[in-house]
């Protein structure tokens, strides 16, 4: 359910194995509305599949220029490229045609209103019609309607951070890096920059406060004032714990990607590792399906999970610093010291595993 990259990639892998696999997705197109910033890193790219050089790619970048809430502009350059800015309306169409490819069923315009046991199957009630299957991945995204019906139970729901996202012009900046600002009045979330070319770019403000527009307006004020807005999205981004999706595995109805909260707390980034657990779980499905084990995906699927319960925990852990302790922090990070260690170890999917040196 839900033709998003955790929806298609899940697809993909399991029809790749041999399972009879069709997506429902509501909208009449994959890849629209577009609400992303689609900030990927190479290396995830590459281990979902996907080239790094696709009719998707936007920008590439090398760094992060982070300015602290005293001011002070902070650089982590990796000196090399080390991540991908995509058009997520063309990344998702690609996604559905591999899925094709591998012999999925797409179905858009279709929305699923209701999944019930019945008997060893699940009864799918979707707008058009109603079908039986043997497996569900529920791939709703955020909200996921559906599975907290199932389950009467889903992700944080207070880590759900309200967000407008705009397509600005004249940013200004060195499209190279991507830009992050840290502001008092922005407790809940940064506000960021990423350059599509040397004059586009997506700029992001998100904020639990029913303010949200007037402080977009005063970030806008401080940091963009010469900015055209071409065009403006709201929706919401995950900053909690994800759900462990390996445990819901034996009820056959497993959620993936956003609707499990499978997102790095730290950065709101759900596309790499959602898609790699929707792909371990897909796996896991097409194994059960051909009579074998589902146990060595599900391992690697709980590492993956695990990775994101650890980013939650230091996001819990940033979220109680006060300005100063970060600013030391970020100071340290973006040394001579922590840069080039950080541009050695770090990885921006894998953060806590590949800088404590236990990479997956
Ligand atoms: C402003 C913003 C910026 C972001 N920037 C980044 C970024 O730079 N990098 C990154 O990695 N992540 C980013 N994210 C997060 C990323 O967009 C999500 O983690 C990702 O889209 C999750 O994929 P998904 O397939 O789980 O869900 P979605 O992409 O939300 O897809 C779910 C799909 O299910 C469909 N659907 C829902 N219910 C039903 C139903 N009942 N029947 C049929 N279809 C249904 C929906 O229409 C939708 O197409 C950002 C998010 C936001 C909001």
């Amino acid at each position: 359910i839900g033709g998003g990259p955790a929806g298609l990639i899940a697809a993909r892998e399991a029809a790749r194995a041999g399972a009879s696999v069709i997506v429902f997705e509501e909208h009449m197109e994959i890849g629209e509305p577009e609400r992303c910033a689609g900030l990927l890193s190479l290396s995830g790219l590459k281990r979902l599949g996907f080239s790094v050089s696709g009719k998707y790619l936007q920008n590439i970048i090398r760094g992060a220029v982070i300015r602290t809430s005293n001011g002070r502009w902070r650089i982590l350059d990796a000196g090399r490229p080390v991540a991908a800015v995509v058009s997520r309306s063309i990344f998702d169409k690609e996604a559905a045609k591999q899925a094709e490819h591998a012999g999925a069923e797409i179905v858009c315009g279709v929305r699923v209103k209701a999944v019930k046991r019945d008997g060893g199957e699940f009864r799918i009630t979707a707008s058009d019609s109603i079908r039986q299957s043997l497996w569900v991945i529920d791939a709703e995204g955020a909200g996921a309607a559906l599975l907290r019906r199932f389950l009467g139970a889903g992700t944080e729901p207070r880590k759900w951070i309200p967000i407008i996202q705009l397509i600005v012009e004249n940013h200004g900046l060195d499209k190279r890096f991507v830009y992050i600002y840290l502001k008092d009045y922005l407790p809940d979330f940064f506000a960021y920059l990423i350059p599509i070319d040397e004059s586009l770019g997506k700029l992001g403000v998100a904020s639990r406060s029913p303010d949200l527009k007037k402080l977009l307006m005063r970030f806008l004020g401080e940091e963009f004032p010469d900015v055209l807005c071409l065009n403006s999205s709201s929706h919401v981004i995950y900053t909690g714990s994800p759900l462990d999706s390996t445990i819901l595995f034996p009820s056959r109805l497993v959620p993936v990607g956003d609707a499990a909260g499978h997102v790095k707390a730290t950065t709101g980034g759900g596309v790499i590792m959602g898609g790699l657990i929707a792909a371990r779980i897909a796996s896991a499905i097409a194994a059960s399906l051909n009579g074998g084990s589902p146990e060595r995906p599900l391992a690697e699927a709980r590492k993956l999970i695990k990775e994101l319960r650890r980013m939650a925990y230091l996001r819990r852990l940033i979220g109680r610093m006060n300005s100063p302790l970060l600013e030391i922090l970020i100071a340290i990070a973006t040394s001579k010291i922590g840069n080039p260690y950080l541009s050695r170890k770090g990885d921006m999917d894998f953060q806590i595993s590949s800088i404590l040196g236990s990479r997956f």
